[in-house]
């Protein structure tokens, strides 16, 4: 989490909201490799489409799930709609959802923006579906909450500011290319990938099933960063099936961290 931008005003408008999207957008532009994501608050969504016209808007699917459970049953397809990579699958799962024509009428109508991991932008590499990080900067600074403004956002500054200290320090002593967090949770990974199955096609490419199961087969191309689950494309880290073929191969020289998105480098 990188703070970015706050700010503060009485009341959820859509003035309001359309006043710091602008501020945002003075401070970082609006790009098309971008994501902004609502909390599925009416007048943050208008906002976001006026100001952010390139941006890929996105909604988070706890708020959404809020409401949904609120008026309607049954909301098992709901979850791994909105956690599948492919498109298919997403397509399976809504189907049963959208059955029932007054929640399709509901979604088309209050939650048109992307919920699904199918239909991100997999360039983002960002494949949260809840704005749970948000949450997270609201917690660190629940406490203060009930400052006088100016109090408050000198104190948020000074928060930042330190946070911004303690991760430049800890950031001068990372080594190597990419953080080391994330290269140590992709080795946690690669234990247990016993039921796979690699048959290879070339060095970097190869057919990944489960063990006699040729109904689960994807196929990775590791010098694309790729694989047909989709998992490699929308996070920038190898799936399972990517690291299954990494390890069965062991490339010469090619360490780990040649086949994780530079957004996961240290010097990013
Ligand atoms: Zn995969």
């Amino acid at each position: 989490m990188f703070p970015v931008a706050y700010g503060f005003f009485e009341s959820e408008t859509e003035d309001n909201w359309h006043w710091f999207l602008l501020q945002l957008r003075k401070a970082i532009g609006d790009l098309p490799n971008l994501a902004l994501c609502s909390d599925a608050c009416k007048g943050l969504t208008n906002a976001m489409k006026d100001v952010f016209p390139e941006a890929e808007k996105r909604e988070c699917f706890r708020h959404l799930m809020n409401n949904y459970v609120k008026q309607y049953a049954g909301s098992e397809y709901m979850y791994p709609a909105a956690r599948a990579y492919k498109a298919e699958v997403y397509d399976m799962y809504i189907a049963n959802v959208r059955s029932n024509p007054d929640i399709a009428a509901w979604l088309d109508r209050f939650h048109s923006l992307l919920w699904y991991r199918s239909a991100f932008n997999p360039t983002i590499k960002c494949d949260y579906v809840t704005n749970n990080i948000a949450e997270v900067f609201n917690n660190w600074i629940k406490d203060y909450k009930d400052l006088p403004v100016c109090d408050l956002a000198d104190k948020i500054r000074i928060m930042i500011m330190q946070l911004f200290y303690k991760r430049r320090q800890i950031g001068r002593r990372l080594e190597g290319k990419i953080l080391p967090s994330i290269i140590a949770q992709l080795n946690a990974r690669t234990r247990g990938l016993g039921h796979l199955e690699v048959i290879k096609g070339d060095d970097y490419v190869a057919e990944v099933r489960e063990n006699g199961d040729c109904f689960s087969r994807y196929v990775v191309k590791a010098h694309l960063r790729e694989c047909s689950c989709k998992e490699w494309q929308h996070t920038g880290k190898p799936c399972h099936n990517a690291l299954c073929l990494i390890t069965a191969q062991q490339y010469r020289n090619v360490m780990m961290e040649e086949f994780v998105d530079d957004y996961y480098s240290v010097d990013m």
